[in-house]
């Protein structure tokens, strides 16, 4: 086994690892990101990116980049299980993940971060209680990385976290149980030839999509939205759904019930000319009511890791961009105040998430759990749509 030596490791080059690895690597600490990816890779995403990464990727001077290859939503239609429906404010950047996640990834390098793709973390390295390193597969070998810091931005099915929740003592157990409630299943699929709605759909950084409810059980909304820098131009659009609950359906069940809804009375013509380009890809996501541990010595998680989106927006990839840079605070404060502890850690990460979002307690988080679980009723999501018609205004105030 090769031993290497580096300040810091980020396990997993998403948005999250990717980001936290640009702002390490520009404050000038020698920071590796790995990857088992090569890239670029796709990620079954919304492709939505809304304020909270933006401002970040506009912190790290990208956001030119992402302004000329994506479609800028302005407006979307909401549509209600009995049909109703209303075009409300709604802002963000359409880029697809393929895309995004390589542009996050050369921004990381153009900031002197080292990355290492088809690089999979395979265990941690721990002397007395302490994460010191990771052990990685690389072309069929395995070797040692020794590092002050590991950061686990390896998505949803951490291996991070399954290493640390192995660990039987206080400082690294303790991870937290996964929460059935807490996990969303989606699909994502792109077409191309989308029928747009022209009154909501100017050019591609005036454009506007479709969001869906269905009057079912089991808590779930649907989009179709332009996408890329020709989203407008060619109907190209992401059209997907997440549906809350971990064993909610099977991939088969899901892919049925987006059927469903694309065929139902007020979607349908927008598919009339449209075909699919490629396969449908599957996801998972946590959200924040899996209350995860988050941080320890020697090792903090973020991103899907970390289980940090917000149950009502599932904005993962703001809460990802916002944990990247509380993640890299805190290295910088530990690596600057030789203090490593757990504790010293979690209360520098959490200090520095705190003043880029505002905290939440337990009640507030459980009340945005049941609002969107009352979004999925029909009589709630249609009676909300029915007020937006009467009163434009309302969005204002309700959104
Ligand atoms: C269907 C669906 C739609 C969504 N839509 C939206 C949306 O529109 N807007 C939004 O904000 N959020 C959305 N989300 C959530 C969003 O996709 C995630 O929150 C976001 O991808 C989190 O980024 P991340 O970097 O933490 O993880 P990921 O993007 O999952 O990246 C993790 C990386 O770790 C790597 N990795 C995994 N295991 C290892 C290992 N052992 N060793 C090395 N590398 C490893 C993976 O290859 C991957 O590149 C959606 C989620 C789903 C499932």
């Amino acid at each position: 086994m090769v031993a290497i030596k580096r300040d810091v490791i980020i396990a997993g080059a998403g948005p999250a690892g990717a980001i936290c690895a640009a702002y390490l690597a520009r404050a000038g600490v020698d920071v590796l990101l790995i990857d088992k990816e090569l890239f670029p890779r796709d990620k079954a995403c919304g492709d939505m990116l809304r304020e909270g990464i933006v401002r970040h990727i506009e912190k790290l001077e990208a956001v030119d980049v992402l302004d000329e290859k994506s479609t800028c939503i302005r407006k979307i239609k909401l549509v209600g299980s009995a049909g109703s429906e209303a075009a409300v404010p709604f802002e963000c950047y359409a880029l697809p993940r393929f895309e995004l996640d390589k542009l996050l990834v050369d921004t990381a390098k153009s900031w002197g971060a080292e990355v290492r793709q088809g690089c999979r973390l395979v265990d941690v390295i721990r002397e007395n209680g302490k994460v010191c390193g990771v052990i990685v597969r690389e072309k069929g070998a395995e070797y040692e990385i020794r590092s002050r810091f590991v950061i686990g931005a390896d998505g949803v099915d951490s291996q991070l976290v399954k290493c640390l929740a192995g660990v039987p003592d206080e400082t690294a157990g303790g991870i937290g149980e996964e929460d059935p409630d807490g996990i969303w299943l989606g699909v994502r699929g792109y077409f191309k030839g989308i029928r747009l709605d022209r009154s909501l759909t100017k050019d591609q950084y005036d454009a506007g999509g479709v969001f869906g409810f269905d009057g079912k059980n089991g808590h779930a909304y649907f989009w179709a939205l332009p996408v890329g820098r020709d989203g407008v131009k060619r109907g190209l659009c992401n059209v997907g759904m997440l549906v809350k609950g971990r064993d909610a359906f099977s991939s088969k069940e899901l892919l049925e019930r987006l059927d469903a809804w694309m065929g139902s009375e007020k979607i349908k013509a927008m598919f009339d000319d449209a075909e699919q380009i490629g396969e449908w890809s599957f996801g998972r996501m946590a959200d924040k009511t899996q209350a995860r541990k988050c941080a320890g010595e020697g090792w903090i998680l973020i991103g899907d890791a970390a289980a940090p989106a917000e149950p009502l927006f599932g904005d993962g990839l703001s809460a990802a961009a916002d944990t990247a840079k509380a993640a890299a605070d805190a290295v910088e404060a530990a690596l600057k105040s030789g203090d490593f502890s757990a504790e010293a850690v979690t209360a520098s990460y959490k200090a520095a998430l705190a003043k880029l979002q505002p905290a939440k307690s337990e009640d507030e988080i459980k009340e945005d759990r049941l609002l969107m679980e009352s979004l999925n009723d029909p009589h709630v999501m249609d009676k909300i749509v029915e007020m937006l018609v009467r009163d434009p205004n309302y969005a204002k105030k309700a959104l």
